[in-house]
């Protein structure tokens, strides 16, 4: 797996850096964003939308794909990706976090045993009870056949007692090394080699060292961050994700569920991250809220997102921004899109997701071209991101 990451150039001011991830299903260029595609599907797109939208990976969700359509539709179609009729490289989760989510006390009421050993929850769908155990998860996302896989981990959530943290914290560490051997097991019968990220834990600084040293013991092809470390707080961002850098030299980072916005996706890439997904990207937009550059009204203040649904749009025959070629700017008028949002048209869902994914994929090309010619700082200051 030594030839997964390769860095092309490195930022002289931060951690960032320009790279290539080489997939059995392609080369993603990075700094990359990888639409979710929770259940094989970004909502409103296909995979034709995704291309022209310069994504260049998508990521699955292993606990939701898994229940529905289930490992037996799965193995016939041979992985997520020809069931959605996807050809390029995919990643997928691997459920420890949605099954940490049925545990939280402020989540559901659907309940969920963990034990050493695994989680056991009943399913949403038919009632079932369900089991995943590192093993297990692994075996799945061999199924779902992702080009980059994650190990399990009991992720730490706000709610718990500072015993029930240590507990997971823990637990992850075994979870995550019990993930790499059945990893390394299934690889030898796979033709198409999947890489296998471990996903980092720890509340402060110190305790994410000491869990990515007892970790990476094993030779995981990556890691990834999540939780509270790349939260919506862009200074937390900031000075949490630079802490990975010197132990992870030669290997590409990804961040779970990235917040922030622009400014967040700044913070993580100065940091060193290499890849992101991020749900609120599509889901704003389904509601209306777009990206905008500078030229189109975005700055610090609006945190470079409108609200077109706004009766002030109505008459607006301006495009949605003069910088985009997404169909969307290119043929439309914001008085256009507001008039199909508030009808809840099903157009505007296809376009506002595909002017947030241009949006978001464009500010990653920036960022690579940006670092390639040493104009990272300005593209910074042009974003009103503080250097
Ligand atoms: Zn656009």
């Amino acid at each position: 797996m030594s030839s997964l990451f390769k860095i092309i150039k490195k930022d002289k001011d931060s951690f960032a850096r320009v790279g290539e991830i080489s997939t059995p299903h392609g080369v993603i260029q990075t700094p990359a964003f990888t639409p979710v595609g929770t259940r094989a599907s970004v909502r409103g797109l296909d995979p034709v939308d995704l291309i022209k939208s310069s994504s260049q990976a998508v990521l699955a969700n292993t606990y939701h794909l898994y229940l529905s359509p289930g490992l037996e539709v799965m193995e016939k179609a041979g992985g997520f990706a020809p069931f959605m009729g996807w050809s390029g490289p995919t990643i997928t989760d691997s459920g420890g976090y949605q099954v940490s989510f049925l545990w939280d006390p402020k989540g559901t009421s659907r309940k969920v045993k963990i034990t050493d050993e695994g989680a056991t929850f009943t399913s949403h769908i038919d009632g079932d009870k369900v089991s995943i155990t590192p093993e297990k998860s692994m075996q799945i996302q061999s199924v779902l056949s992702a080009d980059i896989i994650m190990s399990f981990d009991q992720p730490v959530g706000d709610s718990m007692t500072s015993k029930q943290k240590n507990t997971a914290y823990q637990r992850s560490i075994e979870w995550e090394k019990r993930s790499f051997v059945e990893w390394a097991k299934i690889q030898e019968n796979r033709i198409n080699k999947q890489a296998l990220y471990a996903v980092v834990q720890g509340e402060d600084m110190q305790s994410r060292r000491q869990f990515l040293e007892k970790v990476m013991e094993n030779n995981f092809s990556g890691v990834a961050l999540g939780g509270q470390v790349i939260g919506s707080d862009v200074s937390v961002t900031r000075q949490n994700i630079g802490f990975t850098s010197d132990l992870l030299i030669q290997k590409p980072v990804h961040a779970l569920g990235l917040g922030g916005g622009v400014h967040g996706v700044l913070a993580a890439i100065e940091g060193g991250i290499d890849t992101f997904d991020n749900t609120s990207v599509t889901r704003m937009a389904r509601t209306g809220i777009l990206f905008v550059y500078p030229e189109d009204g975005g700055n610090n203040t609006n945190k470079f997102k409108i609200d077109f649904s706004k009766s002030k749009y109505k008459f607006d025959t301006s495009p949605v921004s003069v910088v985009c070629d997404c169909i969307l700017c290119k043929r439309f008028t914001r008085g256009y899109l507001r008039h199909l949002l508030v009808n809840q048209e099903p157009l505007a869902i296809r376009l506002t997701t595909i002017h947030n994914i241009t949006f978001i994929n464009s500010l990653m090309e920036r960022i690579r071209n940006s670092i390639q010619t040493d104009q990272f700082s300005q593209l910074k200051r042009y974003f009103e991101f503080e250097v």
